[in-house]
């Protein structure tokens, strides 16, 4: 088999500066064991609030105090541990660390999941006046309120005791699903037209989907997905088991239905979710306008799923080095003005918050990870191109809502969920993109990359994301209702799902289509999570056009919901931006923006002739 994969370097031997510097967190593995052992002393002392929370506001606010501390502290030496690991999984020593973290952690949460039951005794109505009375415990007023909308659902201490006992158990669904598909999993080789063969991995078949020579793209996704239907029955009972287990936790806290239980904890509406996936489907005609475009462009009389990343330009627009892609993020994002432009301009460069450089070992994707009093670090492998600078802008969106949140919020609202993480992420990309756009108006080969670009991002967060959300939605319904969940039923309606959002210019291979499902090792067992993938691309478009047009305010409203953190319910966070995710409007205007990038690659492409 022809490697054709660039030697990968030893993490030794990646440059400094395209490292993270973790050494801000601790200075040497000597002081994170310093770190570690200091955790664990300190963990009797909090733990003796056991039983104590009812005393009074006193006892209450010198046990937050001293669990806030300790979970600052814990934070650290798990982010630590965490972020050496991921970039050189070859680490044994770095390996042995995250493990240790993680105990650690799992002891810390042990020691104090005393505390809500407790609280709960105390009942919302007393920690409403504690809050109003006692001015240290006045911050605690909105986690008091999240507190009490989960009273209802919350068993007794011994039933929730037992609960969370069985999360270990429950999990090896999800954990056989990923260990089968990342680890266990062997694809043949993908075959280019000229007969040389490519390597098929979980780390490069997304590129394989972008490679212009069809025979390769053809084979990479029929070598993918044929592996997994392979071990179709043995997928299928996995996420049967997960479905199950969401639907029994959803009845054992007494919800309506497990969609109903994932949401509560966030105070989303169902209707949030049900709108979502009503007004998605009302515009998939724009998504068949775009295979249409493609099937007319690549000259196919149908297209297949394969060809849906498949480049349209011709030649290759130049490479984006990586201090390129800062300058051009920086300036893309110039409307939130110079505060926020060169904390974030800093973070990317000397103050090394970004690991940017493949090396063997590294984790792959990218993800954005810190704890408030470290910096918002970033794990990706930078590859010189469009794809790469637009993962650098959402991983920087991502950075900077931490960055200002933990400046800005006490530790008990400093994180926040995904609903509102992936509206700050998806609005970078949104901004850069406007931005990139409107300075390479007339460079066709650079215009249709970034549209490409552009769509690509869509077609992940904006079509595949509410399809999988319908799919999920649907199959814990069947649960629910206690039909069976099996190999041919997964398969058959996710191939239904995916037709009706192709359309006529696609040709659909049903099983393999239909494998999708499996190819989610992780995002299907999450208990309606990907939906807010689709929600957060439609109000990060919706906040880049208040900016972009220069609305009165929107500047301080899209900043101020950064630094809100997790201190309000994320649907009133974005309703004080000026964003109402509960109406249809942000979803039409996503789809709107989504048009119009079809519009100008339509005029573009047919241009050429
Ligand atoms: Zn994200």
């Amino acid at each position: 088999m022809t490697a054709l994969r660039t030697a990968v370097p030893a993490r030794a031997d990646v440059p400094r500066e395209a490292t993270w510097d973790t050494d801000s967190i601790f200075a040497s593995p000597g002081a994170w064991e310093t770190a570690f052992a200091r955790v664990e002393e300190g963990l009797p002392a909090v733990a003796a609030y056991a039983g104590r929370l009812a005393e009074g506001p006193d006892v209450l606010a010198g046990y937050f105090a001293a669990a806030e501390e300790l979970s600052a502290l814990l934070g650290k030496v798990f982010v630590y541990a965490n972020l050496n690991y991921a970039v050189d999984t070859l680490d044994m020593e770095a390996q042995a660390r995250a493990d240790r973290a993680r105990g650690l952690s799992a002891r810390v949460q042990a020691a104090l999941a005393f505390a809500e039951p407790e609280l709960l005794a105390v009942g919302p109505e007393t920690l409403g006046q504690w809050a109003a009375e006692h001015p240290p415990l006045a911050t605690y007023r909105h986690y008091f309120d999240m507190l009490a909308r989960r009273a209802p659902h919350v068993r007794s201490a011994e039933v929730e005791a037992l609960l969370k006992q069985a999360a270990d158990p429950f999990a090896t669904a999800a954990g056989i699903h990923g260990t089968l598909t990342n680890t266990d999993l062997t694809f043949a080789p993908a075959v280019g037209a000229d007969g040389a063969e490519y390597d098929v991995q979980q780390g490069n078949i997304n590129k394989l989907t972008f490679d212009p020579d069809r025979a390769v793209r053809r084979s990479a996704w029929e070598s993918y997905a044929d592996a997994h239907l392979a071990h179709r029955n043995t997928l299928a009972a996995c996420l049967s088991a997960g479905v199950k287990q969401n639907v029994f936790l959803a009845r054992a806290r007494g919800y309506e239905s497990a969609l109903h239980a994932a949401l509560a904890p966030n105070h989303i509406p169902v209707e949030v979710f049900r709108a979502l996936l009503e007004t998605f489907r009302r515009h998939l005609p724009t998504w068949h306008r775009y295979w249409g475009l493609r099937r007319r462009a690549l000259g196919l009389e149908r297209i297949a799923p394969y060809d849906v990343k498949a480049p349209l330009g011709g030649d290759a627009p130049a490479a984006v080095p990586y201090e390129q892609a800062v300058a051009w993020i920086a300036d893309g994002m110039a409307p939130l003005g110079p505060e926020y432009v060169e904390a974030m301009r800093r973070g990317a460069s000397e103050a090394r918050w970004v690991d940017r450089a493949p090396n063997r070992g590294k984790r792959m994707g990218a993800f954005s990870s810190g704890t408030p009093g470290t910096n918002p670090f970033i794990l990706m492998s930078y590859n010189d191109d469009l794809l790469s600078l637009s993962t650098l802008a959402h991983e920087l969106g991502h950075s900077m809502h931490s960055y200002l949140s933990w400046r800005a919020q006490p530790f008990v609202y400093a994180r926040y969920g995904l609903f509102a993480a992936e509206v700050a992420s998806n609005f970078n990309q949104a901004v850069v993109r406007a931005h990139l756009l409107e300075k390479f108006r007339g460079d066709r080969a650079f215009e249709i990359a970034l549209l490409e670009e552009a769509m690509s991002n869509f077609h992940r967060y904006f079509f595949v994301m509410p399809t999988l959300a319908r799919f999920e939605q649907e199959m814990h319904e069947r649960v629910w209702r206690g039909e069976a969940l099996t190999a041919a039923t997964l398969t058959d309606r996710m191939a239904d799902l995916f037709a009706e959002g192709f359309g006529p210019d696609v040709e659909i291979d049903r099983d393999r289509v239909g494998s999708t499902w499996m190819q989610f090792s992780t995002h299907l067992y999450a208990n309606f999570y990907v939906f807010q993938y689709a929600t957060g691309i439609s109000g990060a478009h919706a906040l880049a056009e208040r900016v972009l047009s220069g609305k009165e305010n929107a500047v301080e409203d899209y900043l101020g919901f950064l630094r809100a953190g997790g201190s309000k319910y994320p649907l009133d966070a974005l309703r004080d931006a000026g964003v109402d995710l509960a109406s249809p409007e942000p979803v039409e205007k996503a789809f709107a923006v989504m048009a119009g990038y079809v519009d100008r690659l339509e005029a573009l492409v047919s241009a050429a002739g």
